[in-house]
């Protein structure tokens, strides 16, 4: 018998996107610090509906579904919302000017 499992699978989608993302070119002057990291995975996954999943084949077929272009557009377009607009009270900009 296969172990049971309880996991989001679009957190680790956007856990991985969201890391890639911040280590990326395009948001060099955004912190990417654990706590700011967190911080933009928290906000995205809260504007995006879970999908919880409790063995390995059915988190494959999650996988597959939610990786599709479309569904990684949306995710992308949450994540890439979260960066801009989480407020910075405990987030940081790397090059904060003034
Ligand atoms: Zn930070």
């Amino acid at each position: 018998m296969t172990q049971a499992i309880l996991i989001n699978v679009t957190e680790e989608i956007v856990r991985g996107l969201v890391r890639f993302l911040l280590n990326g070119v395009e948001y060099q002057t955004f912190c990417n610090c654990e706590l700011c990291e967190m911080n933009i995975i928290a906000t995205a996954l809260n504007n995006l509906p879970p999908k919880y999943v409790t063995s390995d084949i059915t988190r494959a077929e999650a996988f597959k579904i939610l990786k599709t272009p479309h569904n990684i557009e949306a995710v992308n377009k949450e994540i890439i919302h979260a960066i801009y607009h989480f407020p910075t009270e405990d987030s940081h900009l790397k090059e904060r000017k003034g």
